[in-house]
């Protein structure tokens, strides 16, 4: 769904390690409001991709652009985060000893530091943003519980929702059902096809039925290139797609 145009442009990246090309000439556009799955077998290249947008790896040749005006090849980590990108990875991380709400508070004044952002007063708007984000994920009744007691699913959650403390154009999560329990996956789809509309959101996701659940474009990646785009229909009948995933 690309109807507001693409947020995210990524035109003909290359990135070698040691010769070896992770990507290969890639290509890819991520439409504004758009929730789009990213699959592909091992070492296709996916978060070497997400490295590269996120700042964290510099591509050999190419260009990524944010929101038509943002140069990501020319920024820093630190500097992609603030405009608006944020990366969930697979391994949850929270502040065990600290309450739901607290890290979510800390999470908002992330950039004072813990011990600034812990004495912190929220405002009256602030206060709400945090209420608003704890029922978005779920975990209103868990504000004053540590983090540390939450469920793998919860804390997964928790995460997400630190994340979107800071108001993130766009949500790069990598695996995120992975461990889960079936009522956890089902709330995670429904997590996130919510934040889509509102952000865009990328899901790099080995599991397909959950990918079919949430996405309406998948994008297949083989050898550091796109393979096959398109619903999960689509792509799942790719003769190109079939060869790399069932040998046909
Ligand atoms: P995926 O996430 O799809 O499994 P990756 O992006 O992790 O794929 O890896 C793509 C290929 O690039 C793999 O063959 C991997 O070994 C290689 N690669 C990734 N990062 C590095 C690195 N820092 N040094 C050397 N090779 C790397």
């Amino acid at each position: 769904d690309t109807r507001h145009g693409p947020i995210l442009y990524v035109e003909g990246i290359t990135k070698s390690f040691d010769g070896f090309k992770a990507l290969d000439d890639l290509t890819l556009y991520v439409g504004d409001g758009e929730l789009r799955c990213l699959i592909g077998p091992n070492g296709a290249g996916k978060t070497t991709l997400m490295d590269v947008i996120t700042g964290k790896t510099q591509p050999d040749t190419g260009h990524a652009w944010f929101g038509q005006r943002l140069n990501l090849l020319r920024m820093n980590e630190h500097d992609i985060a603030q405009a608006g990108i944020g990366r969930k990875f697979q391994k949850p991380t929270v502040y065990e000893n600290l309450t739901v709400h607290e890290n979510l508070e800390l999470a908002m004044h992330a950039h004072r530091g813990l011990m600034t952002s812990l004495f912190w007063r929220l405002d009256g708007e602030q206060r709400d943003r945090v209420d608003e984000i704890l029922e978005l994920i779920g975990l209103k009744e868990e504000g004053h519980r540590a983090a540390g007691l939450l469920s793998h699913g919860q804390k997964q959650w928790l995460e997400v929702g630190s994340l979107l403390m800071q108001n993130p154009r766009l949500l790069l999560v990598d695996e995120p059902v992975a461990g889960m329990t079936p009522a956890e996956t089902e709330a995670t789809a429904e997590l996130l096809v919510s934040l889509a509309g509102k952000h865009s959101v990328v899901v790099v996701e080995h599991d397909m039925e959950f990918v079919r659940s949430i996405a309406r474009t998948v994008t297949v990646l083989h050898q550091g290139s796109v393979l096959a785009e398109g619903t999960m229909d689509q792509v799942q009948n790719d003769p190109k797609v079939r060869e790399v995933y069932l040998g046909e």
